[in-house]
């Protein structure tokens, strides 16, 4: 470190410095950066050590707090031009060159008013003469790379959020559901927040007993379940709107859930606790691709396969799946049937079943179902869990099974059985059809009922 009078005055025992602080509010990300209070102690320390040469420091503090290097718009640096236009100054000390400027441009300019008032200038942490040309070559090198450093602060920033990431660190932006974010420790981290957890986990159930976003969505709306809500510093709140479907999407898709930090395309695990489990994460995924070839549950079945995935083969042990024929005749006549897969994959002789027309095995099912639902206890249940029924018997006042069964969609019917029903079994030697009830829908007591096929 060196530093020369531009116009010694033998006769002047005294070397008036001023210090120069300036810290931008974006430095404020990196640590690395000083305060304005680190950096004049470092000013101050380097003044006191060339005591001998005359220098005392000036009571008077010029602190830019929350300025910008690239700009001159700053009130102190503006007071210490005018300090030195005044002749109170004979040297300026700053921790280092940028925090005069970051820009070439204006430290020429600052740089040609100190000369004109004969002032000289130090870098307390870089070495330099500014009255020589090589001390000015020296100062455009350092000044280019505080230019250079200042671009790629924002490539450093993403590096470190990278890193961060890879460490399985929590790294900002708005939480989602579930987590709350402590602020406490030195770096955020996110903390399960129990009830929105509850509702992740219902979320994601309900996505699997739907197996399609839209009643989804339908549901949560009904609930008046919404997505995460957040203030703002000023004041603004963010979040707190209804689901719709690809909200809900996307948080069946957040792997967060899971406990895994993503960064493009790579996931680390996480500092955070999971809310979802592996098993049901993936399940979930499992239907959301087949879905989006084949447009959601909703419209495969739109035959109204009421038995679909709850009706089995009892000698076979396989389920039995729902198919149709058209009649090629004037009328288009659909004919559906349920056929056993083991059928199907072995050939029609290997299963006693054969192909069973759907419309009748359905009454009888549905006739086992409604009966069950004349049971007030069964039909609060359903009517908790259906909220497509609760509107429908509301609307229409319909006091009956069967007006309401009639005002429902195929779908919703088939929702209302699954609901209730747990299995059938299809007895082809015997010609008997099992339903087995779900136990959760008839509570206390539940009964398996056997009855002849129609
Ligand atoms: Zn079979």
């Amino acid at each position: 470190m060196s530093t020369k009078q531009s116009k010694p005055k033998p006769e002047q025992a005294t070397v008036r410095c001023a210090i120069y602080t300036r810290k931008s509010s974006e430095e404020g990300l990196d640590q690395e950066f000083n305060s304005l209070d680190a950096q004049r102690e470092s000013a101050e320390a380097y003044i006191t050590s060339q005591k001998a040469q005359g220098w005392v420091c000036s009571p008077k503090q010029y602190n830019d707090g929350g300025f910008s290097g690239g700009s001159m718009e700053r009130p102190a640096l503006d007071q210490l031009i005018r300090d030195i236009e005044a002749g109170e100054i004979d040297c300026v000390v700053v921790y280092k060159v940028d925090r005069l400027s970051r820009s070439l441009m204006d430290f020429s300019r600052i740089m040609d008013a100190f000369d004109a008032h004969g002032v000289s200038f130090v870098s307390v942490t870089q070495s330099f003469n500014t009255t020589s040309s090589m001390g000015r070559l020296t100062l455009n090198i350092l000044l280019s790379f505080a230019q250079f450093e200042r671009e790629i602060i924002g490539e450093r920033i993403r590096d470190k959020i990278a890193a961060q990431k890879r460490k399985g660190k929590w790294t900002g932006g708005v939480p989602v559901l579930g987590y709350d974010v402590d602020r406490s420790g030195p770096s955020p981290r996110l903390v399960v927040n129990e009830s929105e957890a509850e509702r992740v986990r219902a979320i994601f159930d309900l996505y699997l007993e739907h197996r399609s976003l839209l009643p989804v969505v339908k549901e949560l709306a009904d609930r008046n379940w919404k997505n995460k809500r957040r203030e703002t510093k000023k004041g603004r709140i963010i979040g707190d709107k209804l689901f719709d479907k690809s909200m809900l999407y996307n948080h069946l898709t957040n792997t967060l859930y899971l406990g895994l930090i993503s960064h493009k395309g790579e996931r680390y695990p996480g500092e955070h606790e999971a809310i979802i489990n592996k098993d049901t994460f993936e399940r979930v995924q499992k239907v959301l691709k087949h879905n989006g070839r084949s447009g959601g549950a909703e419209v495969r079945n739109k035959y109204g396969a009421l038995l679909r995935g709850i009706l089995r083969c009892k000698a076979c042990d396989r389920a039995m799946t729902h198919t149709f024929t058209t009649s090629r005749g004037k009328h288009n006549t659909q004919y559906r049937y349920y056929r056993c897969v083991g059928a199907i994959k072995s050939g029609a002789c290997t299963c006693p079943s054969g192909s069973l027309p759907a419309p009748d095995i359905e009454k009888v099912v549905v006739e086992e179902a409604s009966a069950l639902l004349t049971k007030p206890a069964v039909a609060k249940h359903v009517l908790a869990a259906c909220p497509v029924i609760d509107k429908a018997w509301a609307k229409l006042e319909v006091k009956d099974f069967e007006g309401l069964w009639g005002c429902l969609i195929p779908r919703e019917q088939a929702r209302v059985l699954r609901l209730l029903i747990e299995r059938v079994d299809f007895d082809a030697d015997g010609g008997q059809i099992q339903v087995t009830f779900r136990s959760s829908s008839v509570g206390v007591g539940a009964t398996n009922n056997g009855k002849e096929a129609a």
